[in-house]
C-alpha cells in the first residue's frame, strides 16, 4: 500500500473543489470497497478526500419522491420506517447484500460506485481490460464462473456486483449528481454503463463529480414484489444471479410490472421487453414463464458460465411466483 494525504470536510463545495484540483484523488466514504482495492494495489489514489461528515444523510419524502442522500448506509435505508412501507423491493434487495457489518457502513454513493468482483481485476498479475485498459482480458477462455451473460463485449464480461442498485433499477431511480458545472440529473439505468470497448469506465459519472442523492418517485408496487438472489452461500456472497420483480395487480390483472436482474450484466439489468409483456395479462405461471423466455433472448454464456442460461429464466419465473401470490 502506497502512502497517501487525508482530508476531511463537512462542506460539498470543499468537496468538489478538492477532487477538482487533484486528478488522483479518490472521494472515501465507508471504504469498504476502495480500502480492499488500495490494499491489492489495484489502485492507488495519492489523496483520500473523506466525505462522511458531508450533509448527505437525509431519507425523506418530497411531493412524493423518496430522496435518499448518498451518505446514507445500506442499513438505515432498508431499516427506514418509509421504505419499508413504500419501497419494500429496496428493503429487501439491501439486506441481500454483503453482511451485517458491511451493512451498517457501506453506503448508496459507495454501493453504486464499487468495483466488479472479477478475480483478474483483483489480481494485478494477470490480465485485465478493467484495471489495464489493452492488456486483455483473462476472464474470456479463463475462470468466469461470476461473469455476465448479457450486454458482454470482446473487451470485459464482467458484472456489476450490487443488490441495492438493482432494486433502484427496477423502482425507475433517478441520480442526482454534483460537479464543478452545478447539479445534473440522471435515470438510474443510464448511470451504469455496459463495457463496450472501454470497460475501464463503469458509469457515467464525470471524473471530479459527486453522486448527492438518489430519487424515487412514488408507486403501487409495494404489494406483490420480491428480491431473490440465489448465491453459492446464504449469506456473504455475491449473486449467482438476482431478480428484484413487483407487479401492481388490479383485477386479476398486471397494471404495472417492474423486473430487473443482478449478477448477469455490467450493470443492472432492466427487463422491459418482459414487463410490457406483462402487463394488462394475469399474473399466470404460462405468462411468467413466456416472460423469463423473452428476457433471455440475447443471452450468451462463456463455459463456466452457462449454468446461469438456465438459473436466470428459472430465477425470473421463482420471484415472480413468490411476489404475485403475497397477499
Ligand atoms: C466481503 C464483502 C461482501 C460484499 N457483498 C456484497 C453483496 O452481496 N452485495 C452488494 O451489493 N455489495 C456487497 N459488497 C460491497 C459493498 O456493498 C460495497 O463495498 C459498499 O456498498 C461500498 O460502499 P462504501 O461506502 O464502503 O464505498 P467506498 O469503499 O468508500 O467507496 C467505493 C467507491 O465509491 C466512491 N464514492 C463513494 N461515495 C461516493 C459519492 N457520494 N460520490 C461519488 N463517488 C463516491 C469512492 O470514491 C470509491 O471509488 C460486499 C463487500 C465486501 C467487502
Ligand atoms: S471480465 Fe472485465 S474485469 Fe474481468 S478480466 Fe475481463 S476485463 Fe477484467
Amino acid at each position: 500500500m502506497i502512502n497517501f494525504q487525508f482530508v476531511r470536510t463537512s462542506v460539498v463545495k470543499t468537496a468538489l473543489s478538492l477532487i477538482g484540483k487533484d486528478p488522483k484523488a479518490a472521494f472515501i466514504a465507508g471504504g469498504t470497497n476502495l480500502v480492499d482495492l488500495m490494499k491489492r494495489g489495484v489502485i492507488a489514489p495519492e489523496k483520500l478526500i473523506d466525505i462522511n461528515h458531508l450533509p448527505l444523510k437525509q431519507i425523506e419524502l418530497k411531493n412524493n419522491i423518496l430522496h435518499i442522500g448518498a451518505l446514507v448506509s445500506n442499513s438505515a435505508l432498508a431499516e427506514n420506517a418509509l421504505v419499508k412501507e413504500k419501497f419494500p423491493l429496496l428493503m429487501l434487495a439491501l439486506q441481500a447484500g454483503a453482511s451485517a457489518q458491511l451493512r451498517n457502513v457501506a453506503t448508496v454513493g459507495g454501493n453504486m460506485m464499487q468495483r466488479t468482483r472479477c478475480g483478474y481485476f483483483y489480481d494485478t498479475t494477470m490480465p485485465c481490460n478493467k484495471r489495464q485498459p489493452g492488456s486483455g482480458c483473462g476472464a474470456i477462455g479463463g475462470y468466469n464462473r461470476m461473469h455476465a451473460i448479457f450486454g458482454t463485449s470482446e473487451s470485459c464480461i464482467a458484472v456489476h456486483p450490487s443488490d441495492m442498485c438493482v432494486g433502484l433499477a427496477a423502482l425507475d431511480a433517478q441520480v442526482v449528481i454534483a460537479g464543478a458545472k452545478g447539479e445534473r440529473k440522471i435515470n438510474f439505468v443510464d448511470f451504469h454503463r455496459l463495457a463496450g470497448t472501454t470497460p475501464e469506465k463503469d458509469n457515467n459519472l464525470q471524473k471530479g463529480e459527486l453522486i448527492l442523492r438518489v430519487e424515487i418517485p412514488a408507486n403501487n408496487l409495494n404489494k406483490n414484489f420480491h428480491y431473490l438472489k440465489v448465491r453459492d452461500r446464504t449469506s456473504y456472497a455475491f449473486a449467482l444471479v438476482s431478480v428484484a420483480a413487483a407487479l401492481e395487480i388490479k383485477d386479476g390483472l398486471i397494471a404495472n410490472a417492474r423486473l430487473a436482474m443482478g449478477g448477469v450484466a455490467h450493470k443492472p439489468w432492466r427487463l422491459t421487453a418482459s414487463e410490457v409483456f406483462l402487463r394488462g395479462k394475469p399474473a399466470t405461471l404460462a405468462n411468467c414463464e413466456e416472460a423469463a423466455k423473452l428476457a433471455m433472448k440475447d443471452a450468451k454464456g462463456f463455459g463456466e458460465n452457462d449454468f446461469k442460461l438456465k438459473l436466470a429464466p428459472n430465477t425470473i419465473i421463482e420471484a415472480l411466483t413468490i411476489a404475485k401470490s403475497k397477499a
